[in-house]
């Protein structure tokens, strides 16, 4: 397996790319890589190149063409759940294909992340795409109110469902099968789900409420349902 890195765009210079001496650390020290070796650097935007290790910079040998992104871009709506839960949710949604990661403070909500759990959850999401080979890295937005966060979607070609574990919602697997649409919007509950007044609010602005199945599902497991299910609905035909 060739290993992934990514990189800022200030790292590459005409065929160079300097090594910050973190990525010089792990190459060399923890994947005891030579110089001479070759790994992938990606600039987590789309590109990525073949490189050469050579000292503390590395010699870009070509460009690599890469076709592993979703047809679909995945905005995932995440009612914080607790403790360090998140980090699970971002690290095997980012591997699903979600492009954009919107940490969202329900009514239920009862972590308050400081400024220093996003720097991790980036750092995840970094991993995370290396590790499965993406061509982006997925936006990580700072945390905002839910009624920010069902607001912020305008764009009429997408769309948009609500996940809610009671009562007795269309299946978002029915939902997906009507229509192929650019971007998606899904928004998950916390612990203890979403408040009446919430979906209410998420209905107003054209979300479909949907169930993920008969089984009440973890905060961190129903993210994952309902992704997996894009992934199959906008993938699986072509794949398999
Ligand atoms: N405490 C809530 C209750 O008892 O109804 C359950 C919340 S559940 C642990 C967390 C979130 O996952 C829900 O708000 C919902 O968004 C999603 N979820 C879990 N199971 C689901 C299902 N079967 N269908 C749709 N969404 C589900």
């Amino acid at each position: 397996m060739v290993y992934r890195l990514v990189i800022t765009p200030e790292q590459r210079q005409s065929g160079h790319i300097t090594l910050t001496s973190a990525q010089q650390h792990y190459l060399k020290r923890v994947l005891r890589m030579q110089n001479g070796d070759r790994f992938v650097a990606m600039d987590g935007q789309g590109k990525s190149w073949l490189a050469e290790i050579t000292g503390e910079s590395a010699q870009i040998i070509e460009t690599i063409d890469m076709a592993t992104e979703l047809p679909v871009s995945i905005t995932l709506i995440a009612a914080l759940p607790k403790g360090n839960n998140f980090e699970q949710v971002i690290r095997s949604c980012t591997e699903l294909g979600v492009s954009t990661f919107m940490p969202t403070i329900s009514d239920r909500t009862l972590l308050k992340p400081s400024p220093h759990k996003l720097e991790r959850w980036r750092k995840i999401a970094t991993e995370a795409a290396e590790q499965s080979e993406r061509q982006f890295v997925p936006a990580i937005l700072n945390p905002v109110s839910f009624t920010e966060a069902i607001s912020t979607v305008s764009k009429s070609e997408t769309a948009r469902y609500i996940c809610v574990a009671r009562g007795n919602p269309l299946s978002l697997w029915s939902c997906l099968q009507d229509k192929y649409y650019p971007e998606i919007v899904i928004a998950i509950g916390c612990e203890g789900g979403w408040t009446e007044a919430e979906i209410e609010q998420a209905i107003d602005l054209d979300y479909q409420p949907v169930s993920l199945g008969r089984r009440i599902l973890r905060a961190v497991t129903a993210p994952i349902v309902a992704v997996s299910l894009v992934v199959a609905a906008y993938e699986g035909r072509e794949l398999f």
